[in-house]
């Protein structure tokens, strides 16, 4: 030390401090690195280090500088920095700045003064050969990265004056990045052994030949040329090697480094840097037929040519001349090509799937290459250089236009370091996805899909559904269901051919173009889809009727008071979607959602042919929906005056709107099963060859999805079940009937006893056997014989609060399992009956009321005992038995199609009813809702029945809009004075809907056409609808009148006629009605117009039409009658208005042939008239039927 210090006595106390430091770490760390046959000593090499040191800062000694050694840096440095000699602090703020200005939300690496002194070796001191370049001292090494090096700095030590450090998460590794060039510490050069002359050194041409010509293995040549393809360092059987491509003029050579000893110079060589190699031998290679090729052997060196040349890169992206066509009919696939690229890493994408953004708009992908450890240099601001890459536009919707896509031939590089600080997720090996794309050769496009996927299903699904290490699964279940096995699986991969062979052949050399472009929504996507479509498609006059220009202020708002918007899933995208999520029962709805963790979505799910209804199995299933229709219903209170204000939105004083999804069973596709699921579907692949649920798979591939789909991937399931066999008590049901879900009060639950409404419903059901004990759950396993011992009951079961949620998956028909879980006794699950007291008659089943933690499971074993067979399910009816039949009970349960939707206006006199009980509002409880439903026929489109819906004392039921195919339960027949038959729903009243409005079931078959004759005779057995040919014979009666839109009182001229209380109403709307006696032969009947036909009845033009109506404004209004062969009016006969409709009704023009769709009027009376009738002095009374009143709806002829 003493020595060391003679050499800088006229320096300051703490120059001298430094120095001792210095001298310490130099006698500690480094001298034990110098062989000692070079006989250098700890004083000489410290002011060689001195020297170097003094020289990279300036002059002076950089006291503030530590010397750290590389176990301290690895042990103590926990957050990456940066650290230079040479630079000044300007100039390290400046490019720091630079940097933060390019990517602002990364922050630079902070700077600190170490000193790092080591040697330089490649990994074989550390046991392994793996290309990367290490620095060393005796305390240990860490890996390095250089942008360039140079052989000859191996085992040299070594002063490194600009360096990054970066961290990292595993203890005891760490990364480092030396930016300026290291300066040699020791002077003693190192004797260069070229291994051979360089004037023998051969052309590449001329090794081009000697290739292909037949020669001894053994020769050894030594060849020089440029280097135009570096491959990335490969790891067979445990044997590490790589590939480079010499070029010159035409011909090209392949030399493979396979020694271990020389796997440091992959960082050595890049594209477009010319080389010698020396002692190269020619050998075949066996994976490529033989094919013959150079190689190192134990004395090549590697000699850089001094006449090495940048490579030229293009940061240009290519500008491709064709537009994506965003509904390409078939895939289209293209080839892809090979560019070099310059760019700056700007956003990590997807490290763990080797995805990368750069300069903000290209993507970058690794996932071809073999993992590399980047140890955090392809972060944020680093600037890489790409050789051999493939080009690739559109390949994926779900990524960057164009992506690089790296495979075995390409080359990355970083050629600047970035300046930046980011998260660095260290991984050296394959992620599960690159795994998968290796596994299943995907292309590029296919690849791009699965890692968007992966994304969507750990965003919304992880880890509530799926776990972490599932996830993958997931993704590639979605990914067979998308691709055509055909399509998806590629050719198996050579890796010689890929890296050598002209012309280049691999995995990304074609690629298809945007496909799949399957996008995958969340739900909550799909609900802001649709909260937004349903009101930008609101278009107010398409849902008013022709007659709207003749409506009152208050059958226009009634019609704008509730409207529907359905759009099929295929529709709402112009790519294809999916929709993913987990099917629950909701116990607040009494529905059954799709649910993902961003949001949950109510369905109507209704059963198909083949498929059952949706059951319990079904719940806690992930399925994936492909095919169903978005419905959308909108509410709105509005105040518009008349049809002119339409345009004037302020007349929308509150509007909202409820969407869901409607769906059939057939269109759900597990993903993964529940474990009921799984169960059920096991035991059918027992019965029978195993049925997959997707399309028949490859079959290399390690895991179909029909194999897969039964194994249950989501912990769903896991609260059902038990770690410890619990005992339970189980329950055997056959379900009769099913109620509607209404508001109840809970104090009939029996556990509280403050008077709440809670939702709730009854069932009733036979219970098919006795209660039976079972050591475990037995969920939904097989019917056990002892289950069905003992006799057939009737029992009652009352669903109330949170039990509500088994409504969606309770069919009447079905065979059920109720359990009462951790439980012995069997006397839980006895029905109780009401106590009957002095010979009153019980009527009621015995009830029993189901516990919240209570399961249920749908049994599919089919039952073969005759007495379950009759499954006691009462058949239906149809709408005309339900008319027409004199039998008919009052409570009657039929189906139909919902032909017309009507919101009954509210009338305020029924407000306190129940409202003031509901304490908290549920927005699930609908207030004050009624409708009126037109139901059809299914099989007579004429027959029309009125079904009026009391919606306000349940949940709101969905699904009922024009088109759906409904079931009525219990609802209550009535026949009005009018002798018309209606129902009304009753609070035990169900509507389901059982199939799907397909929007051609409401364009039904035109109504039949009908005699009147036969249609007075038979009324409404005929039908309420038809079509009608006959002559109209005079017109009864014209009233036209201007109404005040707002009151409807008669409007004269600008003012309503109104005056107890005075109305300031300004518009006013025409109105007309005519009554028209039509003859066809058979028969007569009364035939009604109303405004919008009465034009085409009495054959005026628009003008004509127009005028009339200015005429009619002076008086308001004027009705004409027939009193013998005229037209008169009470109270001006005279005027010239009523002599023209006098003679307008009696014309040819207006009594004519016509052809009409009439439906029945209402008709009060229904007592037959008697008459006078002369027959010459005779005088007689007669008893006429009265005439048949119809409703004109539309004139087919003019
Ligand atoms: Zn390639
Ligand atoms: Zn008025």
């Amino acid at each position: 030390m003493e020595e060391f210090l003679k050499h800088f006595k006229n320096h300051s106390r703490a120059d001298q401090r430094w120095l001792s430091e210095l001298f310490e770490c130099v006698r500690l760390q480094l001298h034990p690195l110098l062989d000692s046959s070079l006989g250098v000593c700890v004083v000489r090499l410290s002011l060689a280090v001195v020297s170097k040191v003094q020289r990279a800062v300036g002059s002076d000694l950089p006291v503030s500088y530590r010397c750290v050694s590389v176990s301290e840096l690895k042990r103590e440095q926990r957050t990456a920095c940066f650290s230079s000699l040479s630079w000044s602090s300007a100039h390290y703020r400046e490019r720091a700045r630079g940097a933060e200005l390019m990517l602002p939300e990364h922050k630079p690496l902070p700077r600190d003064n170490l000193l790092l002194i080591g040697c330089l070796c490649d990994g074989r001191a550390s046991g392994s050969s793996d290309g990367l370049w290490r620095v060393r001292d005796a305390g240990g090494s860490v890996s390095c990265m250089m942008l360039m090096s140079s052989c000859l700095w191996l085992g040299r030590l070594m002063l490194f004056p600009t360096w990054n450090y970066i961290p990292q998460n595993a203890p005891d590794a760490g990364y480092l990045e030396l930016i300026d060039s290291p300066v040699c510490v020791t002077l003693e050069a190192m004797a260069f052994d070229p291994g051979g002359t360089l004037s023998e050194a051969m052309s590449v041409t001329r090794a081009a030949e000697l290739l292909t010509q037949r020669c001894e293995d053994q020769v050894c040549v030594c060849v020089g040329g440029q280097v135009s393809v570096v491959c990335p360092l490969l790891l067979i059987a445990g044997k590490r090697f790589f590939c480079l491509i010499l070029s010159e003029g035409g011909s090209s050579v392949p030399v493979f480094i396979t020694e271990a000893k020389h796997q440091y110079w992959r960082q050595c060589v890049c594209v477009g840097q010319s080389v010698w190699m020396s002692s190269l031998r020619v050998c075949s290679l066996q994976g490529l037929e033989g094919r013959r090729v150079l190689s190192d052997s134990c004395q090549s060196r590697l000699h850089p040519h001094d006449s090495s040349e940048q490579p030229d890169t293009h940061t240009d992206t290519h500008t491709h001349t064709h537009l994506p066509s965003s509904s390409a009919p078939s895939v289209r696939v293209k080839r892809s090509t090979l560019i070099s690229f310059k760019g700056t890493v700007t956003k990590i994408l997807n490290a763990e799937a080797g995805l990368y953004e750069i300069d903000r708009q290209v993507g970058l992908c690794l996932a071809y290459q073999p993992a590399q450890k980047w140890g955090g240099g392809l972060r944020p601001g680093a600037e890489i250089q790409l050789h051999n890459v493939h080009f690739t536009y559109n390949a994926s919707p779900f990524a960057p236009r164009v992506v690089l896509c790296a495979c075995l031939r390409s080359s990355v590089q970083i050629s600047a370091f970035s300046r930046l600080r980011s998260e660095v997720e260290a991984s050296g090996s394959h992620g599960p996805l690159q795994r998968l794309l290796l596994e299943r050769n995907l292309g590029v496009s296919q690849y791009l899909w699965l890692c968007y996927c992966h994304n969507a299903v750990s965003e919304r699904l992880c880890p509530r559904w799926v776990r972490a290490e599932r996830v993958c699964v997931v993704a590639t279940r979605l990914l067979d269901l998308v691709c055509e096995a055909e399509q998806k699986t590629q050719k198996k991969r050579n890796i010689y051919r890929e890296m050598i062979q002209e012309p280049h052949q691999c995995p990304v050399t074609t690629y298809c173009v945007r496909w799949p472009s399957v996008a995958l929504w969340s739900v909550r996507q799909v609900c802001e889809w649709m909260e937004r479509e349903v009101w930008v498609s609101l278009s107010l006059p398409s849902l008013l009727p022709p007659s709207a220009g003749h409506m009152t202020s208050l059958e226009l708002n009634a019609s704008l008071s509730w409207s529907t918007h359905s759009v099929p899933l295929t529709h709402t995208h112009s790519d294809p979607l999916l929709l993913l999520g987990v099917l629950e029962l909701s116990s607040t709805r009494a529905t059954l959602r799709l649910r993902d963790q961003t949001h949950a979505l109510d369905c109507v799910c209704v059963q198909t042919g083949q498929s059952g209804a949706i059951d319990t199995a079904w719940q806690g299933c992930l399925v994936c929906v492909r095919r169903c229709t978005l419905v959308m219903e909108r509410f709105m209170k509005t105040n518009f005056p008349s049809w002119k204000h339409l345009d004037q939105p302020s007349y929308i004083i509150h509007k909202h709107c409820r969407v869901y999804l409607q769906l059939r069973v057939d269109d759900l596709t597990i993903i993964s099963p529940s474990a009921a699921m799984s169960r059920r579907l096991s035991e059918r692949g027992e019965e029978s060859a195993p049925r997959p649920l997707t399309p028949a798979a490859a079959p290399e591939r390690p895991l179909t999805p029909a194999t897969a789909a039964k194994r249950p991937l989501t912990p769903a399931a896991a609260p059902e079940r038990p770690l410890t066999p619990a005992a339970c008590v189980s329950l055997l049901l056959r379900l009769e009937s099913k109620q509607g879900v209404m508001l109840q009060n809970g104090s009939g639950a029996g556990h509280t006893h403050t008077h709440t409404l809670q939702l709730g419903f009854v069932c009733r059901a036979a219970c098919l056997g006795d209660a039976q004990r079972w050591q475990n759950d037995p969920r939904n396993c097989r019917m056990q014989e002892r289950e069905r011992d003992g006799g057939l009951r009737k029992i009652e079961l009352h669903f109330m609060g949170s039990c509500v949620r088994w409504f969606p998956v309770l069919h009447p028909g079905c065979v059920y399992r109720l359990i009462a879980l951790n439980t012995a006794d069997v006397s839980v699950l006895k029905a109780t009956g009401v106590s009957a007291r002095g010979g009153v008659t019980q009527l009621i089943s015995p009830a029993l009321l189901l516990q919240p933690q209570w399961r249920l499971h749908t049994l599919t074993d089919t039952l073969t005992d005759e007495q379950c067979h009759q499954s006691g399910v009462p058949a239906l009816m149809s709408v005309s038995e339900v008319l027409h039949s004199s039998s008919a009970p009052e409570i009657v349960s039929f189906y139909g199609v919902v032909s017309q939707r009507i919101t009954l206006q509210e009338d305020g006199g029924t407000k306190p009813k129940i409202q003031s009980l509901t304490a908290a509002k549920d927005p699930s409880v609908v207030e004050d809702l009624r409708l009126r439903l037109s139901v059809q026929d299914s099989a007579c489109p004429g027959h029309v029945i009125h079904v009026y819906l009391d919606l306000s004392c349940g949940p709101y039921t969905h699904g009922l809009i024009p088109g759906a195919a409904l079931q009525i339960h219990h609802a209550q027949r009535k026949v009005s004075r009018a002798c018309n038959v209606y129902c009304r729903s009753l609070p035990i009243s169900r509507v389901s809907v059982t199939d799907l409005s397909s929007g051609s079931a409401v364009s039904q078959a035109p109504p039949p056409m009908m005699l009147l004759g036969s249609w007075a005779s038979a009324r409404t057995q005929r039908g309420v609808v038809g079509q009608v040919k006959g002559h109209v014979v005079r017109v009864l009666s014209l009233r036209l009148q201007w109404a005040c839109s707002l009151c409807g009182s008669i409007f004269t001229q600008t003012s309503c006629g109104r005056t107890h209380p005075p109305c300031d109403s300004t518009s006013a709307v025409f109105q007309a009605e005519a009554k028209v006696a039509v003859e066809d032969g058979s028969g007569e009947a009364h035939v009604w117009f109303s405004s919008e036909t009465v034009c085409d009845l009495l054959m005026l033009n628009a003008g004509q039409w127009e005028g009339l109506q200015r005429h009619i404004r002076v008086k308001g209004h004027v009705k004409v009658y027939t009193r013998g062969y005229n037209m008169t009016c009470d109270e001006d006969p005279d005027e010239s208005l009523v002599q023209y409709l006098n003679c307008l009704c009696s014309s040819a023009a207006v009594c004519r042939q016509i052809h009409l769709t009439c439906r029945i009027r209402a008709q009060r009376t229904g007592k037959h008239q008697l008459r006078k009738v002369h027959r010459g002095q005779t005088e007689f009374i007669c008893k006429f039927a009265p005439a048949l009143q119809l409703q004109c709806q539309h004139i087919h002829t003019h």
